[in-house]
């Protein structure tokens, strides 16, 4: 496992991989990706890949190889949090119907070992959550130590769908951004590296992909008709997701804008992202919590 130790050195960000250079990425997914450095969401553009020149071919190998980096470092984490360390990974996922939330989780999460995930989407509230303040459900959905999370959906909702459809009076949601803040300081201060992905689709984009969903049977399971009504708003949804880069980014807990068009972009550049977050905990193996020699006599004298 000695090729793990090298990801405790934190030198494995953004695609600085000497063999992946220099067809790769011209500039880390961390940077380019940054909503303050590609926004606003209303003008961008969904087929482009910020930060990265080469093919769809390039990039799959890529995600390939990565991905190996990626759940070597998920395995450390895990280990970590095995011997007492406290931390954690969130990942929050939100983006329009058909952007690919669940994409990334089976084809990034999928890379990875099931073990060390937590996994958890959001859907419509039930009648219990509602009687609850909107954090209660992602509160319990927290990743424990040593765990990377995945949020399929997330509290953004609670200013997105609620806010395009005033589901609660302005009044009410208008706080939430503040308390939004508030609960993922706390959550970054207690141990929780936070970084949050908005996957965006092209309108027309998103019509094909609706139209797939009902050419195929396969498929039928993921369409909702509500898709197209939602989709009636996608002007309000745009102004909704810029008002939460505009005040819920932080570096603390950063929003990054995802073309995907491509979806072999968005989940490559998740990769990255996740990759950055990981090694910056600059973690290493947990020492032996017992004297290795000692076990090591205790075996050799075993009976086979
Ligand atoms: P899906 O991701 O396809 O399973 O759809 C989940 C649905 O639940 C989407 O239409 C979301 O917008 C909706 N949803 C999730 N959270 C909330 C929330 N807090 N308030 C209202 N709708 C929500
Ligand atoms: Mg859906």
């Amino acid at each position: 496992m000695g090729k793990n130790g090298k990801n405790g050195n934190g030198k494995n960000g953004g695609g600085k991989n000497g063999k992946n250079d220099p067809a790769g990425w011209l500039t880390p997914a961390v940077t380019a990706l940054r909503v303050g450095a590609v926004g606003p969401i209303a003008g961008f553009d969904a087929d482009s890949t910020p930060g990265f020149s080469g093919s769809r071919e390039l990039g799959e190998q890529l995600l390939a190889e990565r991905g190996e980096v990626l759940a070597d470092l998920q395995e450390l984490l895990y280990a970590n949090g095995r011997a007492g360390d406290n931390r954690s990974v969130l990942l929050v996922l939100q983006g329009m119907d058909t952007a690919g939330k669940g994409g990334i989780v089976r084809h990034v999460g999928g890379l990875l070992d099931p073990q060390g995930l937590a996994i958890k989407g959001f859907g419509k509230p039930t009648p219990e959550e509602l009687e609850h303040d909107f954090l209660w459900r992602v509160h319990k959905a927290l990743p424990p130590a040593g765990r990377l999370g995945i949020f399929d959906r997330s509290h953004y909702e609670d200013v997105l769908p609620v806010r395009v459809h005033n589901l609660v009076p302005q009044s009410e949601w208008e706080k939430r951004y503040a308390i939004i803040n508030q609960f993922e300081k706390e959550l970054v201060e207690s141990g929780t590296t936070v970084i949050k992905c908005a996957l965006v689709v092209s309108k027309a984009e998103q019509k094909a992909r609706l139209t797939e969903r009902l050419e195929r049977p396969d498929k039928y399971w993921k369409y909702n008709p509500g898709d197209i009504d939602e989709r009636g708003f996608w002007d309000d949804y745009l102004q909704a997701y810029q008002a939460i880069f505009d005040r819920c980014d932080s570096d603390t807990a950063p929003w990054f804008l995802i073309p995907a068009n491509h979806k072999w972009f968005a989940r490559l550049a998740v990769c990255e992202l996740l990759i950055s977050a990981l090694s910056g905990l600059d973690l290493d193996w947990p020492p032996a919590d017992f004297d290795v020699a000692t076990e090591l006599e205790r075996i050799r004298s075993l009976d086979d």
